[in-house]
């Protein structure tokens, strides 16, 4: 049963999506894969292209070692296997940005082998499965220059070294794409092998797109190209579907095709029919020795590498008590996962902080559209908010106005230890009438106070209405000011009450 109605909430009008990514992510050398003209992203054309990127007779490549390197940090990441040897192969076509007439890629043995990408669609866990990822030099751009009408070539970018990561056709719908996309992008941003700019097309993600009836077999692919922003990719797949399926039920056959979004008008548009492999004419490149790669130095490599958002995620879970969902998204970002740990440790109130960092705090991040290296309140302060309320020094209500009036500068502090921070916000408190109200005589009489006044909501609540009970609640509060501990509020009535 729970199968079918789950299969029913992927459907698009009665098909079933198919994706499968390829992925272009831009490694964070200084230099090129095979030469040692520099990566650097901007410089004027073809200052950065050496007698190797050029093509120029006579050269040789030269294998880079960091880029392989930063391939095993990910091969690693991932759960992949690490090829102990792989092979460089040329892969032909001509086009005027590629001046070898081949580019070197790998084919047949590709250094990252299999892993997976495991990542939560809303609460959802879901795992794509990686078939592999390769080295691979980028080519060179064409410049086409509109109000000269003539097209420049920039061999800059030629030689930059690519890792191009595919998947199963595992996906099942542009959200999950879009989810598999971000998790990628946060593991090679996390990991350091790439800076993950989309914009300078560091990360460029090719999705492969088709649709069946349930249970079918594949249906036939387009793979839309260059995808280089999580909203372009979301609209473009989407586009994508409906197309499809509209060719379908108006009885076309899907060609097989390369297509690209064009932003503007929301739509994609075929470019060129696709090329099997075959077109290619691959072959082991004579210039280059197999990459070998020894157990000894994949060791190195571990043993250097950051905390993975995985791992770290999982020792939220296990150290902090944390629910898997929170830790999943308090480990997004490196900067967050440390504003978590540093809140959690001051306050020691783990699972506090993370509601407070996932709600009011991601809430204000998103509002101001800040990363939270930014945050204009620290984790110590936010720590020092989270004790005293759980102290019972400050109401919830009490924590979210001084929240506001630190992360707005309407009130500032003065950076210091936990203590200094925690006197500055006693100060605080006082001034703005926050203390909760700790004198249980006086919040007593408010009480008989209130009982007495409401002889109605009192029989209600005796005969059985919980919601009568609320209505007491409120009035005492007000009767407080709102300085009243809601918790304690509710404690003292029913004691009265039953
Ligand atoms: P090629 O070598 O021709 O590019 P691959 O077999 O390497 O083809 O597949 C490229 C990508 O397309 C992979 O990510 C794969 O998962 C995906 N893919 C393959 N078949 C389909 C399909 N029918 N629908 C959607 N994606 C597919
Ligand atoms: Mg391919």
């Amino acid at each position: 049963m729970n199968n079918v109605t789950q299969e029913k909430k992927i459907l698009v009008m009665g098909y079933e999506v198919v994706i499968g990514f390829e992925t272009h992510a831009q490694l964070s050398t200084q230099s090129k894969i095979f030469s040692r003209a520099s990566t650097a992203f901007g410089a004027e054309p073809n200052t950065q292209a050496c007698a190797v990127d050029l093509a120029l007779p006579g050269t040789l490549p030269v294998m880079n070692k960091g880029a392989v390197e930063r391939a095993i940090q990910f091969g690693l990441a991932v759960g992949s296997h690490i090829a102990p040897k792989s092979i460089f192969a040329r892969k032909n076509y001509f086009y005027p940005d590629l001046p070898k007439g081949y580019q070197i890629s790998q084919f047949e043995i590709p250094v990252v082998q299999g892993g997976s990408v495991e990542f939560f669609l809303g609460d959802e866990k879901k795992s794509v499965r990686l078939v592999r990822a390769h080295l691979e030099e980028d080519a060179g751009k064409s410049l086409h220059e509109d109000f000269v009408g003539q097209t420049g070539i920039d061999l800059n970018r030629a030689g930059t070294p690519l890792l191009e990561i595919v998947t199963e056709p595992d996906m099942r719908g542009s959200s999950e794409a879009v989810a598999y996309a971000k998790e990628l992008h946060k593991i090679v941003t996390w990991i350091g092998i790439c800076d993950g700019n989309m914009q300078e097309g560091s990360f460029r993600c090719d999705a492969n797109v088709s649709v069946r009836k349930p249970g079918g077999p594949l249906g036939t692919r387009r793979e839309i190209k260059n995808l280089n922003s999580f909203k372009f990719m979301q609209q473009a797949i989407d586009y994508e579907v409906r197309w499809q399926i509209e060719q379908i039920e108006d009885g076309h056959a899907i060609e097989q095709a390369t297509v690209l979004f064009n932003p503007d008008t929301g739509e994609t548009r075929a470019m060129r029919t696709k090329e099997d492999a075959a077109d290619y004419r691959y072959f082991p490149d004579p210039d280059l020795p197999p990459l070998c790669i020894s157990e000894q130095w994949i060791e190195d490599v571990r043993g250097r590498m950051t905390e993975l958002p995985r791992v770290m995620s999982e020792r939220f879970v296990r150290d902090y008590g944390l629910p898997e969902y929170d830790a999943t998204q308090l480990t997004q970002s490196k900067a967050m996962a440390s504003y978590f740990e540093e809140t959690a440790k001051a306050c020691r109130q783990p699972k506090l902080a993370s509601n407070w960092i996932m709600g009011e705090v991601a809430r204000r991040l998103n509002a101001d559209n800040i990363d939270i290296k930014a945050a204009p309140v620290s984790a110590l302060q936010l720590a020092v908010l989270i004790k005293r309320v759980f102290d019972g020094k400050l109401l919830n209500n009490g924590a979210r106005q001084l929240f506001d009036m630190f992360w707005t500068g309407s009130k500032t502090i003065v950076a210091g230890s936990f203590e200094a921070l925690d006197q500055q916000t006693e100060a605080f408190i006082e001034a703005e009438g926050l203390r909760p109200m700790n004198d249980s005589g006086a919040l007593e009489a408010i009480v008989d106070t209130v009982i007495a006044a409401n002889a109605k909501n009192v029989a209600e609540f005796q005969a059985g209405n919980e919601k009568a009970l609320n209505a007491l609640v409120g009035q005492i509060m007000k009767a407080s000011k709102g300085k009243a501990n809601p918790q304690q509020v509710n404690d003292l009535l029913r004691s009265k009450l039953s």
